[in-house]
């Protein structure tokens, strides 16, 4: 066997990584729970194993989502990962052809050129040099690249990146010291031994002029192991411990693993797969519109894994999903803001805590929840509920009298439990009444009817339930404006992905102008009940800076279809800003009045006598 004193850092510090993630995957593994772990282990004996390791080569290796967001930072990310791990491998292969019938240590295909330094002598050898060659310089390109990026972001478009950690500054240099080094290893070695091809051997013959290469090339064989040893001895420490972790990830997704109500080694692993690529800084709109810049994602995940979590990091948030949606690495970054709230609530339910009966069930075929924010703007409830009588509907007002919560605000203020009892409770009133729809007009009832309830009826935002009722022509809309915009609520768009039946809807009563900010680029009102920290001021900016991106003004109607977004645009809008029911209600009374004369069904409700209101 072949050896040399100087592969020891390397070797020594591969084993030292490779023991600790054995220990911490294990440890992962073993708090699972049963049903968790019995999903890992079927997972590996179907075919998502296959559909896990794709993913594994386009976005561990390829780094596809990055470079389809932006390709500069893709290329860097995929030249690096795909360019080191294709070194690692042709270097494995030319080990097994160099050396038939051995089993070769793993430091071998890594100095290959120091213990086969002229390999003329071996078949392929050509071949095997000029492919190592243009691995080494598509990997020296990343390292360029990156050095760049930390230097000056904004040539990648990129307006703030993350500041280093003292774990991740060896690492960094570690890693930047690599490639470079083991050009010069391998440049000093083609200069005094012969080989290399053109980029080593080129190198070599450059520096074999001016330099004495006989006395360089060991030491610089020493300087490339040892920087290899520091890198791995410093990436369980670092934000690089993202690179084997988000391996781990994909697979525990693909086996059906996801985040919770609380924190599992699920969680862990999403926390360590955060590799702090900076991606969900510019997209949050408290940093870009609010001018807070240190509660970001990148920030809270950082703080949680080495905890030193501040409260404002983690109230400080609208929750409005920007960051998860251009995440890379897929990380479920709200779930695990809302286990941090709950953890540092901490609190167990007050004994004390009781629910007062407000309301009584009563047996309808449809349940209607406005919602304590629709409950504020009257002119919603009342445009529903004329939409319900004109459609004949037999439907029960669940919260007419208010008093009756989602849920939802007590989950974000980190009160789950609590929340949880008030669901029971509510989840009992509803599935007595025998209804088979569920309706509400607020996005954030409608994600956790849908989400936490588990009912087994029809849970349907209010854009969704009067598309359909317009589509069966229960309703008959008439067109109203030549132009609207229609704003998708962060909640219905990005979390629940209901696009669109709204657009559909407004499409019916309005010419539709398209946004280069809607459906997942959406922007939240400003609004947002999730954020405990943020000042009026900076609320007003966001919402100021969303009407803006949207061109609102460009259009005759700004629409939208949750409570809380129309109050906070029409304190900056210059056009009409209308809930999508009051949109309907006004469509079919244009319609009635033109051209059916009213008619009054028979409603099967206990509502006061309905007013309409535009
Ligand atoms: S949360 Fe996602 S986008 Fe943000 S830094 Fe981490 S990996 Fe990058
Ligand atoms: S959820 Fe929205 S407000 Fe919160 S960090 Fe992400 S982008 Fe920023």
């Amino acid at each position: 066997m072949k050896f040399d004193p100087f592969v020891l850092p390397f070797t020594l510090g591969l084993i030292f990584l490779l023991g600790y993630l054995a220990v911490k995957y294990t440890a992962w593994f073993t708090s699972l729970d049963r049903n968790d772990k019995s999903k890992v282990m079927t997972g590996f004996f179907s075919l998502s194993l296959i559909r896990a390791v794709k993913e594994v080569f386009l976005e561990s290796l390829l780094h596809r989502r990055i470079f389809l967001r932006n390709r500069l930072l893709g290329f860097m990310h995929m030249s690096l990962a795909f360019g080191w791990f294709l070194l690692i491998l042709v270097g494995n292969v030319e080990g097994r052809v160099y050396r038939p019938g051995e089993i070769n240590p793993p430091y071998i295909p890594i100095f290959f050129r120091f213990f086969y330094a002229n390999p003329e002598a071996f078949p392929f050898h050509r071949v095997f040099s000029f492919a190592m060659d243009l691995l080494l310089l598509l990997v020296l390109s990343g390292v360029i690249l990156a050095l760049v990026k930390r230097i000056y972001s904004r040539a990648y478009g990129m307006k703030r990146t993350t500041k280093l950690m003292t774990g991740d500054r060896f690492a960094l240099a570690a890693l930047w010291f690599i490639f470079p080094l083991r050009l010069l290893a391998e440049s000093f070695t083609s200069a005094y031994y012969g080989g290399g091809d053109f980029l080593t051997g080129s190198a070599g013959s450059l520096l074999g002029n001016v330099l004495p290469a006989g006395e360089l090339y060991y030491p610089a064989w020493w300087a490339y192991s040892l920087s290899l040893g520091i890198f791995f001895a410093a990436l369980p420490f670092s934000r690089y411990m993202h690179i084997p972790t988000e391996v781990v990830l994909i697979f525990s997704r693909h086996f059906g693993m996801a985040e919770t109500n609380k924190r599992t080694s699920f969680t862990e692993i999403e926390i360590n797969s955060c590799s702090r690529c900076g991606i969900c800084l510019d997209a949050c709109q408290l940093s870009f519109a609010g001018g807070i810049r240190n509660v970001q994602s990148a920030y809270q995940l950082k703080s949680i894994r080495y905890k030193s979590i501040q409260p404002n990091e983690s109230l400080n948030c609208l929750m409005c999903g920007r960051c998860a949606s251009v995440c890379p690495v897929g990380i479920d970054i709200s779930s695990i803001r809302m286990i941090t709230r709950n953890e540092m609530n901490g609190r167990p339910p007050d004994a004390s805590f009781s629910l007062q009966p407000v309301s009584k069930t009563r047996k309808s075929d449809v349940i209607y929840f406005a919602g304590c924010m629709t409950h504020q703007l009257p002119s919603i409830k009342k445009a529903m509920q004329t939409i319900f009588s004109r459609a004949g509907i037999n439907y029960w007002f669940m919260d007419e009298h208010g008093g009756i919560c989602c849920g939802r605000p007590m989950m974000l203020a980190g009160h789950r439990e609590q929340a949880n009892i008030m669901i029971e409770k509510n989840r009992q009133l509803i599935l007595e009444s025998g209804a088979s729809i569920l309706v509400t007009s607020c996005p954030i009832c409608y994600k956790v009817f849908a989400k936490d309830y588990n009912l087994n009826i029809r849970v349907m935002h209010h854009s969704q339930y009067l598309f359909e009722l317009a589509e069966k022509k229960q309703i008959i809309l008439n067109p109203l404006y030549e132009s609207a915009v229609y704003h998708d609520p962060c909640e219905l768009s990005r979390d629940l992905r209901v696009y669109n039946e709204p657009r559909a809807l407004v499409g019916k009563m309005a010419g539709l102008i398209p946004s280069a900010y809607e459906k997942e680029n959406t922007l939240c009102c400003g609004n947002s009940l999730a954020n405990f920290f943020a000042s009026n001021d900076v609320r007003l900016s966001i919402t100021r800076d969303a009407y803006e991106k949207l061109n609102a003004g460009d259009a005759q109607v700004l629409v939208t279809s949750c409570p809380m977004c129309r109050k906070a645009f029409e304190k900056v809008s210059g056009v009409p800003v209308k809930d999508i029911a009051e949109l309907v209600v006004k469509s079919i009374h244009k319609n009635e009045q033109q051209h059916v004369p009213l008619q009054k069904k028979k409603i099967h409700t206990e509502s006061r006598p309905l007013v309409m209101q535009e």
